[in-house]
């Protein structure tokens, strides 16, 4: 494949705190380990709508004007110097993070907890968030943070990777009892996929907690049983549910006030839990601290992705984990603001919402 690359493309470019539009900007050249992509699909993330409100300007983003987008896929165009395992025209997903590669968490794989976050000196990129980012015509990227996806996978699974990477990076820090009982707090996007993969992964029981439309859909992802949490208690419907022993696992993944202990209530003796969901700094928890330490329970925080993309590239390739459905709309760059109030408020049974910078995108 050789295509004519544009000297121009369109954008969302946040130009100032709390402003958006599509701008036509310079089309980026990809420097030495990365490449040039087209994209085909950008995914609309739970954390997009912050970082377009302005709410953590200075953080995310460092500085304007700034292209966000993280949830993307697309097809390679160019290479910069060094990459040797990628080439023109190969589709590939892509994620947030990557690390210095120097630092003591990224020599040990852990690249999205890098020491140098934030310092892009050092080689550090977090694309979308302090990085220039996927909602574009085209993304000039490491090769580290993209990942090739096969013939059979269209580029709107694609766009779900980063998300699915997500809960498959969270599942594998707390483990999943083969056989067992997992507890899915908050029903949304990155909760349908939990309770897939949890079962993927040898789950035999999801119990799925929340309310509303998104409690409904929890049915769609394989949820056994349904807990609301306006009409019950659901540490009292979790133990209900399993001999009042509570489940193996517990995943918190709506970053929601009052979850976190109730995650913790859930579990068995010796159970686990995995806090996926990214709450606001506001939320501090009060938590039974005895509690924690007599029965042995074990917490762990999970920060996006690292070394998954992969696997959850061949599970969804594989049909283990489905995510086609969860794709509800579609909307092209232009009309990205139509997209935005769709997803932030809701509409028409939204799960998510990709943004097709290049048009309809092709399966592939
Ligand atoms: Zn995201
Ligand atoms: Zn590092």
């Amino acid at each position: 494949m050789s295509e004519m690359i544009p000297k121009k493309m369109r954008a969302l470019v946040l130009p100032a705190p709390g402003k958006h539009e599509i701008q036509e900007v310079p089309v980026p050249q990809p420097e030495a380990g990365e490449v040039l992509c087209k994209v085909r699909g950008v995914a609309i993330c739970g954390s997009d709508p912050e970082i377009l409100r302005g709410g953590l300007a200075g953080r995310w983003p460092p500085a304007y004007p700034f292209i966000p987008g993280h949830e993307w896929s697309g097809q390679v165009v160019a290479l910069g110097s060094g990459v040797v395992d990628l080439k023109a025209g190969d589709a590939v997903a892509g994620q947030a993070h990557k690390g210095c590669g120097h630092c003591r968490n990224c020599l040990a794989g852990r690249y999205t907890i890098c020491e140098h976050y934030g310092r892009p000196e050092s080689g550090q990129r977090h694309y979308g968030f302090i990085t220039q980012g996927a909602y574009a015509q085209y993304i000039a990227i490491s090769v580290k943070s993209v990942n090739l996806m096969p013939k059979t996978m269209t580029f709107r699974e694609g766009a779900l990777v980063d998300t699915a990477g997500v809960v498959l990076h969270g599942l594998e820090l707390c483990g999943v009892t083969p056989g067992g009982t997992v507890a899915v707090i908050g029903p949304g996007p990155i909760g349908l996929i939990t309770m897939r993969l949890a079962r993927a992964l040898g789950a035999a029981r999801i119990i799925a907690v929340g309310r509303g439309a998104r409690l409904q859909a929890s049915q769609m992802a394989g949820a056994d049983v349904q807990v609301n949490f306006e009409n019950s208690d659901p540490v009292k419907a979790v133990r209900e549910a399993t001999e009042g022993l509570g489940v193996d696992e517990a995943i918190e993944c709506s970053g929601a006030a009052g979850t976190f202990r109730q995650a913790v209530e859930m579990v068995r003796k010796g159970g686990r839990v995995s806090l996926v969901g990214v709450p606001t700094d506001q939320v501090i928890e009060p938590l039974p601290f005895k509690y924690i330490v007599h029965n042995e329970i074990a917490i762990f925080g999970a920060r996006a992705n690292p070394n998954v993309s992969r696997k959850v590239i061949s599970l969804i390739a594989a049909g283990q984990l489905p995510v086609a459905d969860l794709v509800t709309h579609t909307f092209p760059l232009e009309q990205f603001s139509t997209a935005l109030d769709v997803f932030v408020n809701r509409r028409d049974g939204v799960i998510k919402v990709v943004v097709e910078p290049n048009g309809t995108s092709p399966s592939q």
